[in-house]
């Protein structure tokens, strides 16, 4: 356990070195030119007031109103134009790139967005999309990473049951509780889709959580949806029912997934969603199989989380497209900077080797 922290550390350290190595010695610029793309998309989940507690496992999902601000006055002042994802669309099939553009997206469709994002966005006159998981708009979904956090942070140990069997974690200490997080996030990775959702709802029973009410404390309600949804600044898209891993699901049961997600959206906003965004969206989670599916179903574009910056060529992969994560781990302009210079996938892949897609 102690060794897993120790390596979850290490690696974000890593990161942040390699990011300021490029950023210090200048080599981003020359970067940007080489790798700088046509533009980029922005991955958000979670703008609110920083929070001072020790314990943040999932500090990564959540950046400030004030960063926010930061980078948007950044991008506007190195000349990067904010579009929308139906014109970002148009100009990566139809080639016009005379400007670098930036698209911004939030995941999920937390109501931190309403209250501390907009108000920035519409100030600024900036474009942005929510990618709605359904069922966290209809609040039954299960948010089990918050669900580890409160569980983890509120006791000394942790037990959880793994297809029928209690693995008890120790969580005394800040250290401990972050590598029970990280041990916890591992077995998930291990497990069928089934036994995830089993485990974390009897996690959630033994400790009392009411998953309902942690649900519609984070997330936006429909008609919260239908207030953004109105405003020509915001594209409302896709982001499954459950929020699954898809890889983990059998192929009809993924392909449902994205396809009653996004019918949910039409059928509460009226409005079809033209892009998906595949939950998690890293290699574990998304293959070539639900690139295929999300063309068939007709989405314009499909969003991974997989680093990156936009190249023309990305118009032969509208259904796997790369972002870059707006990440609380690394609020710095200058390693935003050097991110969007084309140094995402370079960042990540230096530390850790990433499944590409092999259609990239
Ligand atoms: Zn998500």
């Amino acid at each position: 356990m102690k060794r897993m922290f120790a390596r979850a550390s290490f690696r974000k350290t890593a990161i942040r070195l390699t990011l300021d190595a490029l950023y210090f010695t200048g080599a981003f610029r020359m970067l940007r030119e080489r790798c700088g793309g046509v533009g980029i998309i922005l991955t958000l989940h979670h703008v609110r007031p920083a929070r001072q507690d020790a314990f943040q496992p999932n500090r990564s999902l959540e950046i400030t109103p004030e960063f926010l601000e930061a980078v948007i006055l950044e991008f506007r002042r190195q000349g990067l134009e904010f579009i929308g994802l139906d014109e970002m669309h148009r100009r990566l099939c139809e080639g016009c790139f005379s400007n670098r553009f930036v698209c911004i997206t939030f995941d999920d469709g937390y109501r931190d967005n309403l209250e501390y994002a907009y108000p920035i966005l519409r100030q600024h006159r900036i474009p942005f999309a929510i990618f709605v998981a359904s069922d966290f708009a209809d609040w039954r979904g299960h948010l089990w990473w918050r669900t580890l956090e409160s569980v983890a942070s509120a006791n000394d140990r942790v037990t959880i049951m793994v297809e029928g069997s209690p693995r008890t974690f120790a969580c005394r200490s800040v250290a401990e509780k972050i590598a029970t997080v990280r041990a916890v996030h591992q077995i998930m990775s291990g497990l069928t889709h089934e036994a995830e959702v089993r485990t974390f709802a009897e996690l959630a029973a033994m400790m009392a959580i009411d998953t309902v009410a942690d649900c519609s404390a984070a997330c936006m309600s429909w008609k919260e949806l239908s207030r953004l949804a109105a405003d020509p600044l915001v594209t409302i898209g896709a982001h499954t029912v459950s929020h699954p891993h898809l890889r983990k699901l059998a192929p009809e049961a993924a392909r449902r997934e994205m396809e009653a997600g996004a019918a949910r959206v039409e059928s509460m906003l009226g409005v079809r969603p033209r892009h998906f965004a595949y939950p998690f969206g890293d290699a574990s989670a998304v293959g070539l199989r639900e690139f295929a599916y999300a063309a068939e179903l007709g989405f314009r574009t499909a969003l991974t989380t997989r680093p990156g910056v936009l190249s023309a060529g990305d118009r032969n992969h509208l259904t796997s497209l790369p972002r870059i994560s707006v990440n609380g781990d690394y609020q710095r302009l200058r390693h935003l900077r050097v991110l969007e210079a084309g140094a995402a996938t370079l960042a990540w892949n230096g530390v850790r080797r990433l499944k590409r897609a092999p259609a990239r």
